[in-house]
């Protein structure tokens, strides 16, 4: 019973997909793709054919939701499953962020608020500003600006994008612990062996106070490190090969992409940090 009802499930989602890919890819979409993945003229034609699919799979089953004064454009909607699909262009075995159904977007940064417990025992509030957030089991939220800013600077490092997909990615498979889903059990070991390691060594060096390229905010626990880390190694890959080479070659082998190879990314740490 239950194997009939997935494979209705899952036979009408196949059929549903053929359909839908039958279609030729929009050409009004390739230069918004162009935009939201530098490198796309390097792809193989096979990446670039499974992420032309992904884009239109993304697109078709997940559902964008207004948070907020803004109307949301197809730009909007492109540029996002196209930089979350980027991340997964060398991975065939991974399905299209397959838990995920919901993008909320914001137009700006929004503000989250958090209870805290002052000195006299007494609760208040703490607002902070975010860019971005990814729920477990839940959607993904944007902040339209953060995510424009990110397509307009592809090598500072910064990319909220790649950020909250790469926490989907970690998700699938349970809660968000820093590790996204490796095939094997020899990967899943050398996840172990280098990334919680140089999680420590990073938070080392934030205490202190040593530069360490990466983004303090990774220090916070092992799911933003890597979410943090996926970021630099997209957008600064040769810096990020030149302070962590072990994290570098781990994300390489994960993401099945070495970004080093594209270049255009900065070379020199930057001026004035030591
Ligand atoms: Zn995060």
């Amino acid at each position: 019973m239950i194997r009939k009802l997935a494979s209705l499930l899952f036979g009408g989602r196949a059929r549903r997909r053929a359909k839908l890919l039958a279609t030729p890819f929009p050409e009004k979409w390739r230069p918004i793709v162009r935009s939201a993945v530098p490198h796309l003229h390097l792809l193989t034609s096979v990446q670039r054919q499974k992420l032309e699919n992904d884009i239109r799979i993304f697109l078709a089953e997940k559902m964008f939701v207004a948070g907020g004064d803004i109307s949301i454009t197809e730009t909007m909607r492109v540029t996002i499953a196209a930089g979350a699909c980027m991340l997964i262009v060398a991975l065939p075995q991974l399905d299209v962020f397959p838990k995920l159904r919901e993008i909320i977007i914001y137009p700006h940064n929004f503000t989250e608020e958090i209870e805290a417990i002052g000195p006299d025992g007494r609760p208040y509030a703490i607002h902070r500003t975010r860019s971005g957030e990814a729920w477990h089991r839940g959607p993904v939220v944007l902040a339209w600006n953060t995510v424009a800013q990110g397509v307009a600077s592809p090598h500072d490092g910064y990319n909220v994008v790649i950020h909250e997909f790469a926490h989907v990615l970690d998700m699938q498979e349970g809660a968000a612990d820093g590790q996204p889903p490796l095939d094997t059990r020899e990967a899943r070991e050398k996840w172990v062996r280098v990334f919680y390691p140089a999680f420590d060594k990073f938070v080392d060096d934030q205490r202190r106070g040593r530069y360490t390229l990466v983004d303090p905010y990774g220090a916070t626990n092992p799911a933003e490190f890597f979410a943090v880390a996926s970021e630099h190694f997209f957008e600064q890959a040769t810096l990020l090969q030149r302070f962590h080479p072990d994290l570098y070659d781990l994300l390489r082998d994960f993401y099945q992409q070495d970004p080093i190879q594209w270049g255009g990314d900065p070379r020199r740490i930057p001026r004035g940090i030591y």
